[in-house]
């Protein structure tokens, strides 16, 4: 396509608002990606579906099916978040979070990509120490298909008072996202962490044998292996001490919170889940059904979701470190929402701090086009 000269690439974003500050967020990341695609000559085609409980008061299903098309059909999925307290207590078929989880697994994203690092301009919003937090910059890699919150057989037996839960890997999935974790290495500072409960489970066994087998195609590569228990504790006492960290799912869902905390906000940071089809960018954190509705949620992890759909779900990197760049630089600025504030300090809504940061997204257009008049 042509645009008075200027070639125009067309992407199709499947948008997923979800619920709570899902579509509060959302609002926000689709006004930087089309601040973006404004600013480098691309275009975006966004059409919003229904999922979790969104999905069910549309349609009755926490994934519907006109979700489940389009979703298949998109150059990239851009999800909020789900979850809403009404439905606690429903059929698990009908819970969000099951929606989520159907999603996943039809799109086949079987590596959660997880970058953590600390914002300089916020190293005191952090709960630890500055000192321990300088030069933080993490990727954790979650398995995110398979283990225990996939393994059949699961449930409740006939009298509910027991249950059970399956967890079970093949080397064949294990070997898939340690290739991830190993090439991701290979793009920051080479060195592995695999993390795993293999003293005292068979999975874990598994685990650690592939992923040291995968490991010798990458001598480049340091890798060593720790314990989950140790990994928690290491995490918070000395995160300069990882690079990329591998995991699976379950351990990959505590640890990914646990690295939350050390930014200071769980608002902050993104997500990438990546398969074979089209990628799910997401923030990590929750619906926040406690904030919703009141403009008081931070965007900045929707907005540095976006990068992540860029670079890794459409392969544009430019545009990417654009949108990376203008977050740095709000929060350099001074801008703050509520939850990275200073007690007592004034805050920017949601919507405002997202305005900041697409400004900023298109300070460079602008100067360059000064230059040329
Ligand atoms: P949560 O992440 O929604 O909220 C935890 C705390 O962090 C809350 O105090 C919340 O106000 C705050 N918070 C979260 N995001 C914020 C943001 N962008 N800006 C400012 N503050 C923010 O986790 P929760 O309370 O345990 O779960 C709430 C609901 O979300 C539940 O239904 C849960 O199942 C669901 N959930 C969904 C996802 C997902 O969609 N991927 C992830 C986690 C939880």
């Amino acid at each position: 396509m042509r645009d008075a000269g200027r070639v125009v690439k067309t992407y199709t974003i499947a948008v997923l608002p979800g619920d709570g500050i899902g579509p509060e967020v959302i609002a926000q990341a689709e006004r930087a990606l089309e601040a973006a695609g404004e600013r480098f000559a691309i275009e975006f085609t966004l059409r919003r579906f229904p999922l979790g409980a969104a999905g069910v008061a549309a349609a009755g299903d926490p994934f519907p099916e006109e979700t489940r098309a389009a979703v298949a059909r998109a150059d990239a999925v851009l999800l909020g978040a789900v979850g809403d307290p009404s439905l606690d207590q429903a059929p698990r078929h009908l819970r969000p979070e099951f929606g989520l989880l159907a999603l996943r697994a039809q799109l086949g994203v079987y590596a959660n990509l997880r970058p953590v690092a600390v914002f300089p301009a916020l190293v005191d919003r952090s709960p630890l120490k500055a000192d321990r937090l300088e030069g933080v910059d993490v990727l954790i890699v979650r398995e995110l298909t398979g283990g225990l919150y996939y393994g059949e057989p699961r449930g409740r037996d006939a009298g509910g008072a027991s249950a059970v839960n399956t967890l079970r890997y093949s080397a064949a999935e294990i070997k898939r996202v340690a290739r991830v974790a190993f090439e991701s290495a290979r793009q920051r500072r080479g060195h592995v962490t695999s993390v795993d409960k293999a003293n005292v489970l068979e999975v874990s066994q598994l685990w650690r044998e592939t992923v040291t087998r995968v490991g010798r195609d990458y001598p480049d590569v340091r890798l060593d292996h720790l314990y989950v228990d140790t990994a928690a504790m290491r995490l918070v006492a000395d995160p300069r001490a990882f690079d990329v960290l591998l995991t699976e799912n379950m351990f990959g869902d505590i640890l990914s919170d646990e690295a939350a905390v050390l930014v200071g906000s769980l608002g902050l940071l993104p997500s990438a889940s990546l398969g074979d089809g089209p990628g799910l960018f997401e923030p990590i954190h929750g619906s926040a059904p406690d904030i919703a509705g009141r403009d008081l949620a931070n965007p900045i992890g929707a907005i540095a979701t976006v990068a992540m759909l860029l670079r890794h779900g459409l392969g544009l990197a430019e545009p990417a470190a654009a949108v990376e760049r203008a977050i740095s630089l709000a929060l350099e600025q001074g801008a703050r929402t509520r939850d990275i504030a200073e007690s007592g300090a004034p805050a920017l809504g949601t919507r405002e701090m997202g305005l900041r940061i697409t400004g900023l997204i298109g300070e460079a257009q602008r100067s360059r086009a000064s230059v040329a008049s």
